[in-house]
């Protein structure tokens, strides 16, 4: 028992025996691929078809067509992909947003995944794996399709991790597969050019610290995954009230080592302008402007368990100032602390095929080039890297031909779009002349990358194979983040506490640490969370709602909508807001209790703030976006954010949608639809005669 994955090692023998299956469905004549591009947007797939820039799909649109693809409340990738895998609206699947919100407490969380963490015997003895289960309901179409004998290849899907088991097929986790700490991507930064100012957690997921020489030498640390063991004994102390010194002291010895931690040591070589790095017992040597092969790093929580990490580094400068990135720290493919496949051996057959890929979920280093710790062009060579790994995935389960159903998703589109749409729009606040001129053809560049790569994929297949391009929703620019609490506050459907005098101040929030900290529920109608969600504090739902359910919530619900609509930017008088989506309008199924009251469609060039994201009301109500994260899709109107469908064969239904997907999948293979379905299939069986009743 040397691993936390033991008890996982058990279970995958169970899949293995149980993925012998029968057959696939006699009746289908041909097989289907749908490759997914997270974020294409369908007016730029458009006009650069027309420009001739992206030929292979406009030679599969020649076969079939060009569709605008309906996208889903919100139009954001988990709640999008959710409904592609299931045919469901979100109150049937309760994908609403990244974030879920406790009614009781008030307090996001991410959304996705629940997770309980692992159990030690003694504090010493793993006697339980960490529990991860999804928060997505309803059943994907790959499922489905297995059980009736379909044999599949699903690579990457965002909203398959943790996996689940898919009978006659093979699994490979997308987002939320974290990094080793369990976020979405902490990243390091170390500088000797930092002050101390800047040292610590940045907004976005970053741990920068500044690096200190003796003569050639400097010494630091990687923090990596939560100690569950010291976790465990920490929790066991109860809440800090009570301490006696005695227990103050056990306390804050138990907090130093709540992360495990990895020192390292670097040798800086002025006159060469290299480092060498030292991390457990390996040496990598880098210039400037140099990554690093993959590391691989193994985080040890006792004789017992450790977990096996692998990261990149990159060397920005080593002159004047040295300045060292280490990318988060990836899972490895071949020992994960918990399942990212199915069958669990799948991820490691793949690794001893392929070598190194990148297995988080979020693979493109969006937040260091948010927090002006990469530069555009570092960013860009490792997107191209992180298209290539998923790629190369794709492209070696094509090969293997061992399908009928094949869905490989890539998200790299959606992210060069966040990062670099303010160098394609001159009217954004952060559009920088010069950047554009030598970056501003970034996101062509990876449209042009992805058309390449249907190419890649049509090459190896057959005629008889039906291809599908599916995106999940379109983009907008975000040139103004909208303050939707202090909206609300302004209106008089929030109320702050001010602390001492009892004045409300927003800036009392602004700032603050703790969720929710100044706002006095008491008095508190409405608060906005996630992107584009605003909630009633409803009587028996919320933990202090005082709204009743109702005549008073529909009243309340219809004027905050009315009154959303009129909202004009103060300077040019624009509109804001360009729909409110209530409720029971747009939802329907056994979770609607998680829904928003409103979902808030915003007008291009217009979206809900950061702060607003995760609770928070800065004074002002709009202002500039001066981050590099310029371009967006969750908060805007779903009416102008679809996505793409292309389809090789000729749709027997107009106006697709992102829900008519599965349907469609399950009718290909002459499948019956099953009811709960809200989607409806979109071209007919590919052998009629033996769809089912
Ligand atoms: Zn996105």
């Amino acid at each position: 028992m040397r691993r936390l994955v033991f008890a996982l090692a058990a279970a995958a023998v169970g899949f293995a025996v149980a993925c012998g299956g029968p057959p696939p469905h006699a009746g289908v004549s041909g097989k289907l691929i749908i490759l997914g591009f997270d974020g294409l947007d369908p007016d730029l797939v458009e006009r650069w078809m027309r420009e001739g820039k992206l030929p292979h799909m406009a030679g599969l649109a020649g076969r079939g067509g060009l569709h605008h693809l309906e996208t889903t409340h919100s139009p954001e990738s988990p709640t999008a992909w959710a409904s592609f895998a299931t045919g469901m609206n979100a109150g049937k699947h309760n994908i609403y947003d990244f974030l879920v919100r406790d009614p009781q407490t008030y307090l996001p969380d991410l959304g996705m995944v629940h997770r309980e963490p692992p159990r030690f015997l003694f504090g010493t003895f793993p006697i339980a794996a960490p529990r991860l289960t999804s928060t997505r309901g309803g059943t994907s179409f790959w499922v489905t399709a297995g059980e009736a004998g379909v044999r599949s290849s699903i690579l990457t899907v965002p909203v398959t991790f943790p996996p689940e088991h898919v009978p006659n097929g093979e699994l490979l986790s997308g987002l939320p597969l974290p990094d080793i700490r369990g976020t979405m991507g902490t990243f390091y930064y170390f500088a000797t050019d930092l002050s101390r100012f800047e040292e610590g957690r940045t907004e976005f997921g970053g741990l920068v610290r500044r690096l200190v020489f003796d003569g050639n030498d400097a010494q630091a640390e990687l923090v990596g995954p939560p100690h569950p063991i010291v976790r465990q004994q920490l929790a066991a102390l109860g809440a800090p009230p009570g301490d006696t010194p005695a227990a103050a002291e056990a306390r804050r010895a138990l907090e130093a080592q709540a992360d495990v931690r990895v020192p390292f040591s670097v040798t800086w070589n002025r006159e060469a302008r290299t480092a060498n790095v030292q991390i457990q017992g390996q040496t990598i040597h880098l210039g400037e402007q140099q990554w690093s092969r993959w590391v691989e790093l193994d985080f040890r929580i006792n004789a017992f368990v450790r977990v096996r990490g692998m990261t990149q580094m990159y060397l920005a400068t080593a002159g004047q100032a040295l300045q060292l990135y280490i990318a988060p720290v990836n899972w490895h493919p071949e020992r994960p602390p918990a399942d990212i496949s199915s069958p669990p051996s799948f991820a490691r057959d793949l690794y001893q095929r392929l070598g190194h890929f990148r297995t988080l979920g979020w693979a493109e280093a969006t937040w260091p080039l948010n927090e002006e710790r990469l530069d555009e062009k570092t960013f860009m060579d490792d997107l191209y890297r992180a298209f290539d790994d998923r790629a190369q995935v794709i492209l070696s389960r094509v090969d293997a031909a061992n399908w009928d159903l094949l869905v490989g998703v890539i998200e790299s589109p959606d992210r060069v779009q966040h990062m670099m749409w303010r160098l394609i729009d001159p009217q954004h606040p952060m559009y920088d002349a010069e950047l554009a001129r030598l970056y501003g053809d970034s996101i062509e560049q990876v449209y042009r990358r992805s058309d390449a790569f249907v190419g890649e994929v049509l090459a190896r297949i057959d005629e008889d194979t039906t291809v599908l391009v599916v995106s999940d929703h379109g983009f907008h620019s975000f040139r103004y983040a909208v303050n939707l609490n202090t909206w609300l506050v302004q209106q008089g459907y929030m109320t702050l506490r001010g602390p001492g005098t009892g004045d409300k101040t927003l800036d009392d929030l602004f700032g603050g640490g703790t969720f929710w900290e100044h706002v006095d529920w008491s008095r508190t109608r409405a608060y906005a969370m996630g992107l584009g969600q605003i909630y009633v504090n409803q009587r028996g739902r919320e933990g202090q709602g005082v709204v009743a359910a109702g005549a008073e919530y529909t009243a309340l619900v219809d004027e905050i909508a009315a009154a959303l609509l009129e909202l004009r930017d103060p300077r040019t008088g624009a509109t804001i807001v360009r729909n409110v989506y209530q409720r029971d309008d747009i939802y329907h199924g056994p979770h609607l209790d998680n829904a928003p009251d409103l979902q808030v469609g915003f007008e291009s060039g217009y979206r809900t703030s950061w702060q607003t994201a995760l609770g928070g009301a800065p004074p002002q109500l709009l202002e500039p976006n001066l981050r590099k994260w310029s371009g967006d899709h969750g908060a805007f109107d779903f009416e102008t954010t679809a996505g793409v469908l292309i389809s090789s064969v000729r749709l027997a239904e107009d106006a697709p949608r992102i829900i008519d997907i599965a349907p469609t999948v399950l009718r290909y293979f002459g499948l019956p639809v099953p009811a709960d379905m809200d989607g409806r299939a979109l071209f007919e069986a590919a052998s009629p005669d033996t769809l089912k009743p």
